[in-house]
């Protein structure tokens, strides 16, 4: 009898930095094109993992994960966005290496994606965890599916919000695509949503079960995941195969 098939290890390739630019204060945007000339093919939600000439404790390079940023296309290129972390040796590497640096590169990894069928779905992001999102909404709009895509993001202030323009320039376009910023510091004169994102997504969940079976993906850090999972749980009765989750720490 036929083994069962097994997905491919991920590949280990040299990429160069070509482009790098502060997309917000705290963010830098970063691309990378494989020095081999060969197609870095990925599924939207899915990540590489970073060697970094850094060492840890142990005299070892840090490595450190990011997900793609990029939509997935059939290039020799992919960006990342990375946010600046206090203190932390891997992200201040990534906010200061220049253009032209090669790195190593393990990937694509990781099994947060969403197929284009799982229907109505909430995307809930705090900080670079929209990363995996921009993929994963521009592929369900690209196939003309026409269920509800809604994508609840929660930064500080609207100087960070990435990718915003963006967003909400596709939700003029695609009227089953909603995009809502929650800031947790607003300045004065903001009329939106505000607070995290945890106050507001239950209601969102029970607005978007009338549409059908709802699925959520969230990505962040994990107090937010954890706190996100929760409310959904108890209180939205959201059961484990609804729940998709991608923790940065
Ligand atoms: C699957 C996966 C995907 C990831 N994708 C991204 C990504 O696209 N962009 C990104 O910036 N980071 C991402 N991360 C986090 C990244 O791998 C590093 O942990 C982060 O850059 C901090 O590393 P550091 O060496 O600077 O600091 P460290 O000293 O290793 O970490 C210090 C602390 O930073 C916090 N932290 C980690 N990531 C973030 C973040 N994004 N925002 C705020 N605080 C954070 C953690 O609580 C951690 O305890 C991802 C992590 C995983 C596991």
């Amino acid at each position: 009898m036929a083994e069962p098939s097994r997905p491919a290890p991920p590949e280990t390739f040299e990429a160069t930095l070509v482009a790098a630019r502060l997309v917000t204060p705290r963010v830098r945007e970063l691309l990378f094109e494989r020095v081999d000339g060969q197609p870095f093919l990925h599924r939207a939600g899915q990540w590489v993992s970073l060697v970094l000439p850094v060492l840890d404790e142990k005299g070892r390079p840090l490595r450190r994960a990011y997900s793609l940023s990029s939509v997935p296309a059939a290039g020799v290129r992919f960006e990342l966005v990375v946010t600046r972390v206090d203190d932390g040796a891997g992200s201040t590497f990534l906010h200061e290496v220049p253009v032209g640096t090669r790195l190593e590169v393990k990937g694509p990894q990781g099994t947060f994606t969403r197929d284009v069928e799982a229907g109505p779905s909430l995307f809930v992001a705090t900080g670079t965890g929209v990363a995996p999102f921009r993929g994963m909404v521009h592929e369900a709009l690209a196939s003309g599916r026409s269920e509800p895509l809604w994508v609840l993001f929660g930064v500080r202030s609207l100087d960070d919000a990435l990718f915003a323009d963006e967003l909400e320039a596709l939700a003029r376009q695609h009227p089953q695509f909603r995009f809502l910023l929650t800031l947790s510091r607003p300045g004065p004169g903001w009329v939106g949503r505000s607070g995290y994102v945890q106050g507001h997504v239950l209601s969102l969940w029970q607005e978007l079960a009338a549409f059908g079976t709802p699925h959520v993906y969230v990505c962040g850090v994990k107090k937010m995941l954890l706190e996100v999972r929760e409310v959904l749980k108890t209180q939205g009765g959201a059961q484990r195969a609804q729940l998709h989750l991608e923790s940065y720490d």
